[in-house]
């Protein structure tokens, strides 16, 4: 059976070993986002909001121009 990348992210994240995603105070609501999650996880409402669709794939951190998406710690997230 070979496992895909996709199902081994959801995997991890069940388990806790990838930390959730954190939209900060600098975002714009520029939606730049929206374009770049394949997973379609991200909704903007004057304010980016990932949902529980993020797989933790991280690539919206690199593509924020106001790096406002990150890694939040355990328990950290809002
Ligand atoms: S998180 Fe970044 S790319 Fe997304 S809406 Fe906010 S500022 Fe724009
Ligand atoms: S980490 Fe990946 S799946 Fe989650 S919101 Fe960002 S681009 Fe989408």
């Amino acid at each position: 059976m070979q496992l895909n990348y996709d199902f081994l992210l959801l995997i991890f994240t069940d388990f806790g070993c990838i930390h959730k995603m954190y939209v900060n105070s600098n975002c714009v609501g520029c939606s730049q986002c929206m374009a770049f999650c394949k997973y379609e996880a991200i909704s903007v409402f004057g304010k980016a909001v990932i949902s529980e669709k993020c797989v933790n794939c991280r690539f919206c951190v690199s593509y924020c121009p106001m790096k406002a998406i990150e890694v939040a710690s355990k328990g950290g997230m809002s």
